[in-house]
This record gives C-alpha cells, structure tokens and sequence, in this order.
C-alpha cells in the first residue's frame, strides 16, 4: 500500500466515529480475525462500533476475543441501520458484505481494507494490496502506524488470518514477512502450537463423517488433472454436518499427485450449487471463477450456480478441460 493511502486510511478512523466492521459472506479466518482486531483496535482508541457480519461466525474461532459481539443483519433496530463510517475488511466485491449491508446509511463512507486481487475497488477510502498474505497482514501495519499497544487477544487475530491464510504458513504467500509477523506475535503470547492444533488438524466428529461422504464421489477429468467431489444437502443432513464443516476438504481433491485443480460442488439450497476451486498453481483459478460470476485467488477461488448438481458438473467440468488445454 502506498503511504498516501494508509494516510488516508488512518484519516479515515481517526476523524470518524461510530463505526460498522463488516466482513464477507461465510467468514473465513482471515475475515473474522481482521473484523475482531479493528474491533479491538476501535476500542482502544476510544471509538464507538458495531461488528456485524451476514452469516454466524464459525464456532471454532470463538477463543477470539470480541467474537461474541459480532451480529447477524437482522438483529437491530431501526436507527442501528443506519451507520455511516463502514470499514470493510478481508471483501473482494461489494456484494460480498451481503445481507450486513443492511446496517449502512444510505450516505455510508466505505473504508475497504483488502488483499484479494480480484477487488473491485469500491469504497470512498481504499488500502488494498494483493502482495499481502492476509488481510490482518495489512491490519498489522495499520495498526503499528496509528500507534496502540499490542497484547495478546490483538496479535491472536492477527496470527489467526495469517495462519489459516497461508494453509499454516506453507503456501506461496508465506513471505518472509509473514514469517517476520508472525514471529513478533508470538512474543506477545500467542500459542502458535495451539492454534495450529485447534484450527489445522482437529477436525469436528461431523466433518469427518462429511469427508467419508465426500470421499465416496471422487472423480476425475482431463488424464486425472481434474478432481472433483459432490455433497448435496442429503449427505450435509446424514453426517449432521452444518455449512462451516465443509471448509478445507476441497484440498482432499487438490492434494492427490498429477491433479492441477481439486474442486468441491456443494448444494448450499436446492439447485443452488456453491463450488469450491483449489489449483497447484500452474491454473489461475480466480480468473476461471471470475468468468462464472465468482473470484478469489491464483490458487484459492470459488463461484455460486443456480442449477442442478449434476449440471453444475457438466457445466464447469466441460469448461475447465478447455480451460486447461
Ligand atoms: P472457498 O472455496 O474457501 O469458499 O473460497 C476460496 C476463495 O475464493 C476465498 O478466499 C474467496 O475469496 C473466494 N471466493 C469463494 N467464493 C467466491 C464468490 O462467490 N465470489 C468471489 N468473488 N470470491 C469467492
Ligand atoms: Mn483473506
């Protein structure tokens, strides 16, 4: 980012009260721990916020502090709708906000705070870098310049977005940087061993019997390049699974030798398939997502389509063979 628009961004915080954090749709790591630290950092300055976020925050991110004070779109009143300072973390589009969109003034001023290189730039105020590893990794700069103390609960949600976003620090954004970040916030107490514990290797009774159903429907395209695995609600309702139980299994289909991408098609409601895309890097999968109405990253992207599963398959199976040669 550029010190014009951390200046700006600083402005932005610093002349301005009553804040809105809001983050995307499905919080991932990185999305509630950039909320829960410009929570925390808001707090410290003596400002007042609200977080709020269209879909409940995943339950295994509860050790965060502040992470029961996020709310859901629906449970305000009626001059709660109306916030006029919005900083947006950790969200490529607008529409990505979704339904906590519904707590914005019509007169709202958008501070977007982001890493993905597909944004589209909304927001009046914008710090975007797509070199970053998380979104926390821009927070954490943000935060050194406008000068608070660190503590623990503050580096764990930075440690938190540079942990799940990196895979556990072994994807191709782990930057020295990372690893330097990362570093001083184990020195303010973080348990790193812990987290990695909690958030890369337990895994809930009801996603592994997830795993089994998904396992079960491997396929593959293209000389085994293409990997892909169903679930449909029925598989959701037998493992007693809910929607967050899905995260991470995509990389099941990636992670077998000679796959170039992994892909999981989930039926988020009927007809309405939600795909999950992962690449080994050689294919930009951002752009493939993009071309469907999605985005993300290089590596890391996923869309939503509105028909039946098995269409959902032909559909992106075809198109991504072509894609490839
Ligand atoms: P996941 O497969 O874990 O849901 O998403 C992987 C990445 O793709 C996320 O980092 C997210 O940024 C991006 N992504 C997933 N779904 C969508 C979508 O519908 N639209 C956009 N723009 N990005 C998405
Ligand atoms: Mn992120």
């Amino acid at each position: 980012m550029s010190l014009f628009e951390l200046e700006a961004a600083l402005r932005f915080i610093r002349e301005n009260d009553r804040f809105l954090v809001v983050s995307h749709v499905s919080p991932d790591g990185d999305a509630v721990g950039s909320t829960l630290a410009v929570g925390l950092m808001l707090g410290i300055l003596g400002k007042t916020f609200t977080m709020a976020n269209a879909d409940p925050l995943p339950r295994k991110f509860a050790y965060l502090s502040g992470y029961d004070e996020v709310r859901l779109p629906d449970d305000r009143s009626a001059e709660e709708a109306n916030y006029e300072c919005v900083i947006a973390v950790d969200c490529a589009d607008y529409e990505r906000i979704g339904a906590a969109a519904r707590w914005f003034s019509p007169d709202k001023r958008i501070l977007n705070i982001d890493h993905h290189p597909t944004n589209d730039g909304y927001g009046e105020v914008r710090l975007i870098r797509p070199d970053a590893a998380s979104t926390t990794e821009l927070l954490h700069e943000l935060i050194d310049a406008i000068g608070i103390a660190w503590s623990k609960p503050l580096a764990e949600c930075i440690y938190t977005g540079l942990l799940t976003d990196t895979g556990g620090f072994r994807y191709s954004n782990t930057s020295p940087r990372v690893m330097q970040i990362a570093s001083r916030m184990l020195s303010f107490g973080v348990s790193g061993y812990q987290l990695a514990e909690w958030l890369l290797e337990i895994m809930p009774y009801s996603q592994m019997q997830l795993l089994r159903r998904a396992l079960a429907t491997l396929a593959f395209a293209a000389d085994r390049q293409i990997c892909w695995m169903t679930l449909t609600m029925g598989d959701l309702a037998e493992a007693e699974a809910n929607q967050e139980d899905s995260g991470g299994l995509v990389n099941y289909a990636r992670n077998i030798e000679g796959v170039r991408v992994g892909l999981l098609f989930k039926e988020s409601a009927p007809d309405e398939i939600k795909v999950s895309f992962r690449s080994d890097g050689s294919v930009d999968v951002a752009d493939f997502a993009h071309s469907l109405g999605g985005g993300g990253h290089v590596r890391a992207a996923g869309c939503t389509l509105r028909m039946p599963m098995e269409e959902a398959v032909g559909h992106i199976v075809e198109r991504l063979k072509g894609y490839l040669t």
